[in-house]
């Protein structure tokens, strides 16, 4: 009997799509369900992608759908919601994709949907949040994308600059996904050799460093400047994590996950390396922070909890 892998996607925008159009390009899935406000959009777009079926590396049954397909679905990936404008930041966005969540998560969670949520919606450290007070879900089988893009951003960037292929980069970003993010340099490689002795041996000073983190960090900003919107990494993005999860692969992912007391924090959701298998997040791999670090992640936490408790906790009472 073949194992069933049900994918439903909730919010058939750039975003969602872009994941969907992954997901078909890479196979491994039997089963897509979308869903949208927009019922029409939804139909259209699963016309669009079955009729590359024949094409693709493997059958997939990928229809429109209810909520009700929820119910015995492994993986609901949620990317409805409203997308940033140009200036605009992630956390401005907070509190209308709040509501958008908690409709969302209630309709979800109405079918007897059992499976692991992964969020993509922005802000996303803030709706993964919301996503787990409104479904009281087990903290492992409720994931944010987190930084998995920022990470794959910066290990992209530290590629061109050392003429390295990214995917022998070990660099991770961590913390919110926006501006408070940071990089523990003391724990990125390149291959097996640190970054900052790569640099040190070249003669080159580390501040080059904090002009890669800018870039990386200012990255979504210019796409939306030049496109109005970013969609095909964080698609490619939610595809890794479907595939760590289905696959039960363990791999290391800075997804958005509840800490409870790992890098002194607790009770919040936030970019941290974790080991990602078919029981979802398996746990938090913590890093020894310098004090700086430490620092930058504690002032990306206190931002995120700001918003938290002045505009969102009000919002789920
Ligand atoms: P979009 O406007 O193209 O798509 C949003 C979709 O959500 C639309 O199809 C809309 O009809 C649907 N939707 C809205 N409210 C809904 C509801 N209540 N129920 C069901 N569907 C609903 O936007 P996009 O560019 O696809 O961006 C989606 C989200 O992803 C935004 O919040 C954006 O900021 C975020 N994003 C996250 C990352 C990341 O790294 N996590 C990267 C890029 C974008």
């Amino acid at each position: 009997m073949v194992e069933k892998r049900k994918i439903v996607l909730v919010g058939t925008g750039f975003v969602g799509m872009s994941f969907a159009y992954s997901l078909l390009n890479q196979g491994g899935v039997n089963e897509l369900v979308l869903i949208d406000k927009d019922t029409d959009k939804a139909e259209g777009e699963a016309m669009d992608l079955a009729h590359g079926l024949s094409c693709a590396p493997s059958n997939i049954n990928i229809k429109s759908g209810e909520y009700s397909e929820c119910k015995d679905a492994n993986i609901v990936v949620i990317t409805a919601g409203v997308n940033q404008k140009p200036g605009q930041t992630r956390l401005e966005l907070a509190k209308i994709n709040t509501e958008i969540m908690k409709e969302i998560t209630e309709k979800i969670v109405a079918t007897g949907f059992k499976g692991t949520f992964i969020i993509a919606t922005n802000p996303v450290d803030i709706m993964t949040y919301v996503v787990a007070k409104i479904s009281g879900f087990p903290k492992n089988k409720i994931i944010g994308s987190g930084t998995v893009l920022d990470t794959a951003r910066l290990r992209y960037i530290l590629g061109e600059y050392f003429s390295i292929n990214s995917k022998n980069i070990h660099a991770y970003i961590m913390g919110e996904h926006g501006d408070t993010s940071f990089v523990p340099w003391t724990h990125c490689y390149i291959g097996c050799k640190k970054i900052t002795e790569m640099l040190e041996e070249k003669h080159q000073d580390l501040s080059i460093l904090e002009d890669i983190y800018k870039d990386t960090q200012q990255a979504a900003y210019e796409i939306i400047n030049k496109k109005k919107a970013t969609y095909y990494g964080i698609g490619i993005a939610l595809t890794k994590i479907v595939k760590a999860i289905l696959n039960d692969e363990e791999q290391i992912l800075t997804v958005s996950t509840e800490v409870d007391g790992e890098y002194k924090h607790k009770g919040m959701f936030i970019g941290v390396p974790a080991i990602i298998n078919s029981n979802g997040v398996r746990e938090i791999l913590e890093l020894r922070l310098t004090e700086k670090e430490q620092e930058q992640f504690d002032f990306s936490c206190n931002t995120l909890q700001n918003v938290i408790k002045t505009e969102i906790d009000p919002l789920l009472k």
